[in-house]
């Protein structure tokens, strides 16, 4: 059940999003970029429209990878929150961790499974 606003920040406040409902997709990624970047076995993404998406509070630290895709996290506190890619230009992916109510987000799919760690569980749908 999708509410009218997702809102999100991170663990100490300083940075707020807000995005509008119509997530895409919910996905939990093992890739070992994630896993390096969010310090994490692995990383749940909800995916939304660029356009759907707003800083509301804060300004978040935005750094370009190794494969020249944008992840941004709060520079006082570390959460990661949101990646972008160029290969999905219309598209913005937000850590399900960093919503307000990630229970209302489950990951239903795996992406890059083949990078999990042995003791991660994929999804039992
Ligand atoms: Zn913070
Ligand atoms: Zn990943």
């Amino acid at each position: 059940m999708q509410k009218d606003e997702i809102t999100g920040g991170c663990y100490c406040g300083e940075i707020r999003f807000s995005a509008t409902p119509d997530v895409r997709v919910s996905a939990n990624c093992h890739c070992a970029n994630c896993r390096r970047a969010a310090g994490a076995q692995a990383v749940a993404w909800i995916v939304v429209k660029r356009a759907q998406f707003t800083f509301v509070k804060g300004k978040p630290h935005r750094y370009e990878t190794e494969t020249g895709a944008w992840r941004t996290f709060c520079d006082q506190c570390g959460t990661s929150l949101t990646y972008e890619t160029d290969r999905r230009p219309d598209e913005i992916d937000i850590t399900t961790g960093s919503l307000d109510h990630p229970e209302d987000f489950p990951p239903t799919k795996d992406v890059y499974p083949e990078e999990r760690l042995p003791w991660v569980d994929l999804i039992h749908a």
